[in-house]
């Protein structure tokens, strides 16, 4: 019981859809159109959304228009442009900015629209008119869809997830994958009863009274954006803002809540937030989205990581639904959603894997995010605990990347625990915290606003960091045994080396106190070194496994 809490808790974090994608089953043409660059797709590079959308509340039901920019990036051969939006919602119509009607066909949940091959360089856009009954999410966020449910007060309270399996063509014809993020920014515009309002991503940019009871809302970001980002809020919110001065100079925040939690909002959430920006801008470098500003929305769920206007569902209160992953005591001085979806803004949101399969790289940072920031405000040794004390999600059921790439497949939920611990094992062995910390910066500066590979990742540390670490990536990515480092002491003679691994994995080992480094470079052969003797007192089981998600074993 207890273990299975544990799983949801760890697991279960802003990942619509992520574990129950993953049965073991065949891949369907369905999963290559969803996770494969198509013909239909590859000659056009999405530049906008401009998305408008009226849902009405009392039948569930919505009605919109999202008006596609894009270039024609290549000449190859393809007629028809592939825009994705599932069961039930339909198409209704295709126009361009002329008024001219383009024709089109349906495919599962790929439409594809008849184009004339179109010049390379140039840029064209398109009207995608449609309605219908969208899929309702059912347990948000983790799975996809819209949610139409009631405040505590009875009134209308409305909101969407749509992160991996179900996507956002689950509620908005879109090119539904997520290596191409509109260049120039997308704009949401809601229409809604004049008695509630409308957040979206970003700034309101403009306010239509229509005069017939409803009011329209148009939000904007200028930034990329991935899809599943897009996000309607909509109920009896009421804002509040400051201005936090930042790496970047002013950032505003702004807090949307549902009126009734004004005080406890006013209380409670800016200090977590100044928390958070202190310590991510301090670890990632400035915040990714200066100019959308940062926003925290109230949400009946627990959170998602919306860009520029995070989710925020965790009762204005310390931990994760007041519980702490770890087990450590850690994780219940700070609010668990502020701060990792917030963590995402630079991992996910500003670094975007391309492939689902590579989605460690927004999960693992991420989780790696909360360590980063309880050692800021914490220190060093909470950190330290807190990543130990993570492990204990581990399931090592299967490797964080799955083999399969183009499916839309996703690996183990060991990207989250698994993959911080990689990263902080990665930390101590350099034992340069500085230097990493660069790296981490780095990531962020080098790859800005970017859809990349872990690949691309992973060899960006490898070249940073001065060592390969391509097979302890390969170990913890896509290998599910915890590699034994077995270690015997014979005077001051110590012998060791790895089992239970990879050929050829190399992670160092360091182990620091104030006055004494311990540097051992094991492999999967024997090694010998002599150590003095306050080396030798450093080196237990312990404290081996207090730094590193690894399995000592000391042999007598
Ligand atoms: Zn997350």
């Amino acid at each position: 019981m207890k273990h299975q809490l544990l799983l949801t808790l760890v697991f279960s974090v802003c990942t619509a859809g992520i574990l129950q994608a993953q049965n073991q089953r065949a891949f369907t043409k369905t999963d290559s159109l969803r996770g494969t660059i198509t013909p239909e797709r590859a000659w056009w590079n999405l530049t906008r959304y401009d998305l408008e959308v009226q849902p009405d509340y009392l039948t569930k039901t919505l009605k919109g228009v999202n008006t596609i920019s894009y270039t024609v990036v290549e000449n190859n051969g393809s007629t028809k442009m592939q825009i994705d939006l599932k069961d039930p919602l339909k198409i209704d119509e295709v126009k361009d900015a002329a008024g001219k009607k383009y024709s089109f066909k349906k495919e599962g949940s790929v439409w594809l629209i008849d184009i004339a091959d179109q010049k390379k360089g140039t840029s064209g856009k398109l009207s995608i008119h449609y309605s219908g009954t969208p899929h309702e999410a059912i347990r948000a966020p983790w799975d996809g869809g819209w949610t139409f449910t009631k405040d505590s007060l009875g009134r209308p309270w409305m909101t969407v997830t749509c992160q991996g399996g179900a996507g956002a063509s689950i509620w908005y014809p879109c090119k539904d994958h997520q290596s191409d993020e509109p260049d120039k920014g997308a704009s949401l515009t809601m229409r809604v009863p004049d008695t509630l309002m409308a957040i979206g991503n970003g700034r309101l940019k403009k306010t239509t009274k229509h005069g017939d009871g409803t009011t329209s809302y148009r939000w904007e970001v200028i930034n990329p954006i991935n899809n599943y980002n897009i996000i309607p809020y909509i109920g009896k919110y009421i804002n509040f803002k400051e201005v936090y001065q930042g790496e970047k100079g002013k950032l505003d925040l702004n807090y949307w809540v549902l009126d009734y939690n004004e005080q406890k909002a006013k209380n409670y959430l800016p200090k977590e937030v100044h928390n958070t920006m202190k310590s991510f801008e301090y670890w990632f470098g400035p915040y990714p989205f200066y100019e959308d500003g940062y926003q925290l929305i109230d949400v009946p769920h627990t959170g998602m990581e919306h860009q520029s206007a995070v989710a925020y569902g965790n009762w204005y209160q310390p931990g994760y639904r007041k519980r702490d992953g770890s087990g450590t005591g850690w994780g219940l001085k700070w609010d668990f959603i502020v701060i990792h979806e917030s963590g995402h803004e630079w991992f996910g949101n500003n670094i975007t894997s391309k492939d689902l399969a590579d989605m460690w790289v927004h999960e693992g940072f991420t989780n790696y995010s909360e360590t980063l920031f309880v050692d800021y405000i914490f220190g060093e040794q909470a950190g330290n605990e807190y990543n130990a004390g993570i492990r204990r999600g581990i399931r090592n059921d299967k490797p964080i990347i799955p083999t399969t790439y183009g499916v839309n497949a996703q690996g183990s939920g060991d990207m989250y625990p698994k993959g911080g611990n990689l990263l902080h094992a990665i930390k101590h062995s350099m034992n340069d915290s500085e230097k990493f910390r660069q790296i981490l910066r780095g990531l962020n500066k080098d790859f800005y606003h970017q859809t990349v590979t872990s690949a691309q990742v992973e060899n960006y540390i490898s070249e940073k960091a001065g060592f390969d670490y391509s097979k302890v990536f390969d170990q913890y990515l896509r290998n599910t045994a915890i590699p034994k480092f077995e270690f015997e002491v014979k005077g001051n003679t110590v012998r060791y080396r790895y089992t239970n691994c990879i050929p050829g994995f190399n992670l160092p080992v360091v182990l620091t106190n104030n006055t004494t480094v311990l540097k051992l470079l094991p492999t999967d052969e024997w090694a010998t070194t002599e150590l003095k003797a306050n080396e030798l007192l450093m080196l237990t089981v312990e404290a081996v496994k207090s730094m590193y998600y690894i399995d000592p074993v000391q042999i007598k």
